[in-house]
């Protein structure tokens, strides 16, 4: 990690400002005038930044020009008898991300609850070309080390298509219930970044983009990922996706058929609240396979879509009603895509594509725009 000493210069803003996803400048307390602070990404005349022994954030922008590597003398006493650090040098960083990567177009693939099907997928539903896929849960049935090593080995041979392959735990890959074996995710999954409550950070250096992933907790059962010990207050601020595995209450969460009222089973009314708090512009998640589909807010504000998912009559299986009006999320993605035998009368299949969406903006420090494809 590269570190610097954020200084004011002359004729500059006292305090550095905080760029956020939205395109804002904001005051941030924590990255004043002469704190040490790591390097977390470079973007130009950008650089992410955040407090020096606070790895939990996920930093805030400044202007590198902001950014004042720390002395050698300084260094060589801190880094006695460690591993030699790269001296941070804004001139280079700025040279060096001169024709790099800055994206105005970053190409998402959600998946989801492919429960062991992996193999199955290119069959019906080739996977359309994208720059990072993003998996919400239950890549397995029962999170074995064998199971995980047979995802592991598909994600291998895929790897080259993508930029990143980024994923979260489900309950099916995590569940305390006795026909889980909780291997560990993370170290199952040598071919992805398995998110453990944390932002990608290697997406987050290559395209700006910040995502965050929260999987679902071994200690929690099928039906309630909220609920005591939930650990939603951790999403940070000003996210641009957030991956969980279930969603948040009454939206894309009924699993009642027709005629019947609906019910709400798997979601989490503290997920509403992070939501609204964090305010992320894209929410993925899957879990419930009959609640397959997108909402995506049109030009008018106004939101478009619904569910996918087909019950064993032909018709899209009913769902509460798209988000509330001052929802936070341009798209709204469930993407469970093994389909759901007790609802749609069939043998377990592959039953929904991967999900395209399109992050793009105009410039540089311009807020994204998401839009599924
Ligand atoms: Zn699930």
């Amino acid at each position: 990690m590269d570190r610097a000493v954020a200084k004011q210069r002359e004729g500059h803003p006292h305090v550095i400002k905080r760029k956020t996803p939205s395109g804002n400048s904001q005051h941030v307390g924590k990255i004043e005038n002469g704190k040490e602070v790591e390097i977390i990404a470079e973007n130009g005349d950008y650089s992410c930044v955040r407090e020096v022994g606070d790895p939990s954030a996920t930093g805030g922008w400044c202007k590198t020009y902001n950014l004042i590597p720390l002395t050698s003398r300084r260094r060589r006493s801190r880094s006695r008898g460690k591993m030699p650090r790269r001296v941070f040098d804004p001139a280079n960083a700025a040279a060096s991300s001169k024709g790099a990567c800055q994206p105005m177009r970053v190409r998402l693939l959600h998946l989801s609850d492919t429960h062991g099907m992996h193999d199955q997928i290119e069959k019906r539903f080739p996977l359309q070309e994208a720059d990072v896929l993003l998996h919400t849960g239950d890549l397995t049935n029962n999170g074995t080390w064998d199971q995980l090593r047979k995802v592991n080995e598909w994600f291998g041979k895929i790897r080259h298509r993508f930029k990143h392959i980024v994923v979260i735990a489900g309950n099916h890959d995590s569940s305390s219930a006795s026909w889980c074996k909780r291997a560990d995710v993370k170290k199952a999954l040598t071919n992805a970044t398995v998110l453990n409550h944390e932002v990608a950070l290697d997406v987050f250096k290559d395209f700006g983009l910040q995502i965050y992933g929260s999987p679902w907790l071994a200690s929690k059962g099928g039906t309630d990922p909220g609920g005591k010990g939930h650990l939603f207050h951790k999403i940070p601020s000003g996210i641009d996706v957030l991956m969980t595995h279930g969603p948040a209450r009454h939206i894309l969460d009924n699993i009642s058929g027709h005629g019947k009222s609906f019910c709400p089973w798997g979601s989490s009314s503290d997920l509403n609240d992070a939501i609204v708090r964090a305010k992320p512009r894209v929410h993925l998640f899957g879990h419930l396979h009959e609640q397959r589909g997108v909402w995506q807010r049109d030009s008018s504000g106004r939101y478009i879509g619904g569910v996918e998912f087909k019950d064993h009559r032909g018709r899209a299986f009913p769902t509460k009603g798209p988000p509330p009006a001052d929802w936070p999320c341009d798209v709204v993605s469930c993407n469970a895509m093994t389909s759901h035998p007790g609802k749609d009368h069939s043998k377990t299949h592959i039953a929904g594509s991967a999900r395209l969406i399109l992050a793009e903006r105009a410039t540089l420090g311009e807020p994204w725009r998401f839009v599924a494809a």
